[in-house]
């Protein structure tokens, strides 16, 4: 019998689930993947993610041809289609007259809802859909406290998942060694190929001068230069000038690595006693937590995850606007938030730390409904993902599970001077301030005017006073909240 694996956001070869299985089970197996306008429609024409998954799908197009000439069949392809998933999948499985579509869990909500419709429409002519884990280590109910209900708090989770994890959670499925079900090219359905950008309708970005390798090559790149590094990663990982996490983030967002590998290559070494490990491991696990939480709690799509939190009154209107529009430009006049909003515009990565300043600056200085700066990071991180992403922001934001406090709130000066002494992150994107030394880069309106002149930096031209006084908009952030746990 004959089998689709539909690729969606594994795109890789060995150790996918999906095709493992599929592989095991069906005699004759074929390979998609959709270019799906219900999720393209939205986006900027010139986006860097849309060009890594196309230069990812030529990675992984070649790598099932190899698999397939190793067993002796010369023509195995990846089949790509554009249109809406939901028509394409369905079409292509009665054309090919598969009995089975393989693909990963997907627990976004879109996604879910999209994964029903083409389940249905399969139905109609015989045809089942197969969803098995992938992306994460556990999912869904697979880690839940004793009395069988989720866990809110991340530590508590994380003694869990390390309780739990074994080589039977993180073993790899070794789908070269099924790769003889690897289907040839099928007749009738057009040639093989990956569409070009243009095709599709999307415009070429400068991903290829950006440091971010693609598809499952590129990934292996990355990790083992990461791998070299990772017993310093608890020293050196919070600091924006210093290389010190993984950047592997759009990797596992898109599948061109595998999550289970990773977390083979982190416990081993927590295991001989790598406390860098340790820590990157822990990463890891907030990562599954965040996925949990989404499929558990969908509306924190929408809401805070805690209600109460709801009520709160952001600040809106013109001045509210204005005041994005400069988060957003990078033009608050705090160094270390505008440098790291034009890391993110500029290369479509912001450092983890710079995630948290950041956000708690749009929430807790300009007093910015969380949801805003969930939008602007959804639109430009290329590692986006709904569930860690709307995570970061609702931890940042104090509404969300196991959240920062409301009343701790990050001071953007000292969380400069802490995490980037000398500036150096800082003036790599604020040429204007090059010449300004620590500490006066930290906070240049504090800066004395002989510094100001030897820099040749005017405040008001060059670079632009701060829009809120960091004091000030502290206690009106408390009191926005306090207001609002007062209602509940
Ligand atoms: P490393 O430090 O090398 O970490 C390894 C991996 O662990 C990451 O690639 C990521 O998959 C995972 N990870 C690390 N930290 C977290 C975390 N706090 N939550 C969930 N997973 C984590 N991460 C995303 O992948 N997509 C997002 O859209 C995203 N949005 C964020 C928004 C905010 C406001 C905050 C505070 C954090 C966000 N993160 C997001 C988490 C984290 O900042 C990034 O995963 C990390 O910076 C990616 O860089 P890296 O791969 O070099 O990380």
């Amino acid at each position: 019998d004959r089998a689709l694996v539909w690729f969606r956001r594994d795109l890789r070869a060995d150790d996918h689930a999906a095709l493992y299985t599929a592989c095991r089970q069906a005699a004759q197996v074929y390979a998609v993947f959709v270019f799906d306008n219900d999720i393209l429609a939205p986006l900027p024409r010139a986006d860097r993610r849309v060009e890594f998954i196309r230069e990812s799908l030529v990675d992984l197009d070649a790598r099932l041809a190899e698999m397939g000439q190793r067993h002796g069949h010369t023509d195995v392809r990846l089949i790509v289609r554009h249109g809406r998933a939901v028509d394409e999948v369905p079409r292509l499985a009665a054309q090919l007259k598969a009995q089975a579509v393989f693909a990963a869990h997907d627990d976004e909500p879109n996604a879910l809802s999209r994964d029903l419709a083409v389940q249905q429409s399969l139905q109609a002519f015989g045809c089942h859909m197969h969803t098995v884990k992938d992306h994460v280590v556990f999912e869904r109910r697979e880690i839940m406290t004793g009395s069988g209900t989720p866990y809110g708090v991340f530590t508590p989770y994380k003694n869990a998942w390390l309780k739990k994890v074994n080589d039977f959670y993180l073993r790899s499925y070794p789908v070269t060694r099924h790769a003889a079900r690897l289907a040839p090219w099928p007749q009738g359905i057009g040639q093989p190929g990956i569409p070009t950008l243009a095709d599709i309708g999307f415009e070429p970005t400068d991903l290829a001068t950006l440091r971010l390798p693609v598809g499952t090559a590129g990934a292996d790149e990355l990790l083992h230069d990461f791998l070299e590094r990772i017993d310093d990663y608890g020293r050196t990982r919070d600091f924006p000038a210093v290389k010190g996490p993984s950047y592997l983030s759009t990797h596992l967002r898109f599948g061109t690595v595998s999550i289970r590998r990773l977390a083979r290559e982190a416990w081993q070494r927590m295991q001989a006693g790598s406390q860098g490990a340790e820590v990157w491991l822990s990463e890891l696990i907030w990562r599954d937590f965040y996925h949990q939480v989404l499929h558990h709690h969908p509306r924190v799509v929408h809401r805070a995850f805690k209600p109460e939190y709801d009520a709160i009154r952001w600040h809106e209107g013109a001045e509210a606007d204005e005041l994005f529009e400069a988060w957003c430009d990078g033009r608050t006049g705090y160094p270390l938030v505008d440098a790291a909003m034009l890391q993110l515009r500029q290369s479509g990565y912001m450092h983890n730390r710079l995630r948290m300043v950041t956000a708690s600056f749009l929430v807790k200085d300009l007093g910015l409904d969380w949801r805003r700066g969930e939008a602007w990071f959804a639109r430009w991180l290329n590692d986006f993902d709904l569930a860690a992403n709307n995570g970061g922001w609702q931890w940042a934001a104090s509404t969300g599970c196991d959240a920062q406090p409301y009343f701790r709130i990050f001071n953007p000066v000292s969380q400069s001077e802490k995490f980037d002494p000398d500036g150096r992150f800082i003036k790599r994107y604020l040429p204007a301030l090059a010449a300004l030394p620590a500490p006066a880069i930290h906070a240049p309106w504090k800066a004395k005017p002989l510094e100001l002149q030897a820099a040749g930096l005017a405040l008001g031209r060059d670079y632009p006073r701060p829009v809120v006084e960091h004091d000030i908009a502290r206690q009106a952030t408390l009191e926005r909240f306090a207001v609002a746990r007062s209602t509940r």
